[in-house]
């Protein structure tokens, strides 16, 4: 596994977690759900994302029973949902998470969307307070924009704002822009999620999800995988590291894909890669 830091601290996480966005939904796949997350942490994604968000809980039962015995292993990463982001309503929220955690402490406690009815003073407050208390290592945000992240930053005081998990895929390299110099600026770390573009809420033009077999795309992927001997999947979480601030977590509940993901490292795409990757998935779409 390759690591990297948290923003500017000594911790160092692996480059690719996994998330667990679908887990706990269904309880008759609790044990399976349980049993994959195992053995991607077995394989070194000892990173775990996760939210009180998925599965109304269950994915942190989950993800609490898959670390029981191995906690100090695990960078563990979890939500606070934007609906419970008043001040008492984080505090509330951690402890419940601590619990279906079965933990004492949330190494990254995120703000898991701006929220519409709380003030970031009173959220990034309460993140303080968690802080303080020992329950929470880190804070960061989620799906911030510059100015969310900026006003964030200036109610934490001296606890820095280490993270900012944002899509990054193919057809959405829209934090390239701005997001990433910020986070090299002031040492963040950037989470991208959904690498392949799974993520609920990208329905532009039907490109959710990853470019199907027989597409021009999809042959680009796989044409590049053939000459290092990888697959397209590969490729494209190759491609998202090569942003130096960046970790990723893909969710993957097959065990041929936590195998495929884990060996995406350990080389390199070319620089005549990466451009043909980028003619074809633009950083602005073309109409
Ligand atoms: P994703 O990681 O882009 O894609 C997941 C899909 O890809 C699954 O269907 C998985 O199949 C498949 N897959 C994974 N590895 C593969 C491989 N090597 N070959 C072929 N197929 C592969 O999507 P995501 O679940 O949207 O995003 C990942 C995580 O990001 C989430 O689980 C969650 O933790 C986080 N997230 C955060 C937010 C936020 O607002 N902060 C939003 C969305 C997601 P199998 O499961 O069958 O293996």
């Amino acid at each position: 596994m390759l690591y990297r830091k948290l923003g500017n601290t000594e911790v160092r996480i692996p480059v690719i977690g996994q998330g667990t966005w679908k887990y706990g939904e269904d309880k008759k796949r609790e044990k399976e759900d349980v049993e994959s997350l195992r053995f991607v942490i077995h394989h070194g994604l000892t990173l775990i994302d996760t939210a009180e968000e998925y599965g109304n809980g269950g994915a942190e039962k989950i993800v609490g029973q898959a670390i029981d015995g191995i906690r100090d292993d695990i960078f563990l990463v979890t939500k606070v949902s934007a609906r419970n982001c008043s001040y008492q309503g984080v505090l509330r929220a951690a402890e419940a998470s601590l619990e279906r955690l079965k933990t004492n402490h949330i190494d990254l406690y995120l703000q898991h969307w701006p929220s519409q009815q709380h003030e970031v003073s009173e959220t990034m407050a309460a993140m303080v307070e968690l802080v303080r208390k020992g329950y929470v290592k880190y804070i960061g945000v989620s799906n911030f924009s510059i100015q969310l992240m900026k006003e964030a930053k200036n109610h934490l005081g001296s606890v820095p704002l280490m993270c900012n998990q944002v899509p990054y895929h193919l057809h959405d390299r829209s934090i390239e822009a701005q997001i990433i110099p910020f986070a090299e600026r002031t040492k963040m770390t950037i989470m991208g999620y959904s690498p392949f573009g799974f993520a609920p809420h990208i329905h532009i033009m039907g490109m959710n999800g990853f470019p199907k077999e027989g597409s021009i795309e999809r042959n680009i992927l796989n044409t590049i995988g053939s000459k290092h001997g990888k697959t397209a999947y590969q490729v494209v979480l190759n491609w998202v590291l090569r942003q130096r601030s960046l970790v990723t977590i893909p969710k993957a509940a097959n065990k041929e894909h936590i195998v495929d993901n884990i060996n995406a490292l350990g080389w390199e795409l070319e620089q005549e890669d990466i451009e043909q990757i980028e003619r074809y998935f633009p950083l602005f779409k073309k109409d």
